[in-house]
């Protein structure tokens, strides 16, 4: 572990995730909120291993607003990136505005090879690996909060 700046870190992968699917979808748009912490300093953790936590939420958040835009195309899509630090925590949360995640979906997207998307477009081992990162690698949890039609955030809370 080594002290770390998650501010830049999250919003580097934000934009890298961001021009990375613009990339390849020139018709992909979406407005980019962060909203950090700027009083947390330096937090002890793996940069690399909590660099592709973040990568993989943000990741997930795209896809849900890309396929929302898909069927919707008046849709304004929102990912929004959030730091907080409190006497017991630090946070990092990443909230989308797509559909949300079904009740029956949500028992199990932390499991290895859970997948609802086609042949091709996902591992299903993303949140998997996100979860032992933050739990086993840094003694945090991984939380998700959901709403049909409003969207979902997950939230790494990280010991302070
Ligand atoms: P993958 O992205 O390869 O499918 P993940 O482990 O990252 O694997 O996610 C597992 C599943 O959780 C996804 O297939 C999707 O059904 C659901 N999911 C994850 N993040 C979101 C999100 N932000 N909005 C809606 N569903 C999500
Ligand atoms: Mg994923």
């Amino acid at each position: 572990k080594e002290p770390t700046d998650i501010n830049a870190l999250a919003d580097e992968y934000l934009r890298l995730a961001y021009h990375g699917l613009r990339a390849k979808d020139k018709s992909f748009n979406a407005e980019l909120i962060t909203n950090f912490d700027e009083s947390i300093g330096k937090v002890n953790i793996v940069p690399q291993d909590m660099g592709r936590v973040i990568l993989n939420l943000i990741t997930n958040a795209f896809y849900a607003v890309n396929e929302k835009k898909q069927k919707d195309v008046s849709f304004k899509p929102i990912v929004t990136v959030s730091t907080k630090k409190s006497d017991e925590h630090i946070t990092i949360s990443v909230s989308d505005n797509g559909d949300g995640i079904p009740e029956k979906v949500k028992e199990k997207i932390f499991q290895p090879f859970f997948t609802t998307k086609p042949t091709g477009q996902g591992t299903g081992l993303g949140l998997s690996m996100s979860y032992d990162i933050v739990t086993k690698g840094h003694d945090g949890k991984l939380k998700v909060e959901t709403t049909k039609n409003k969207g979902t955030t997950f939230i790494i809370e990280l010991p302070n």
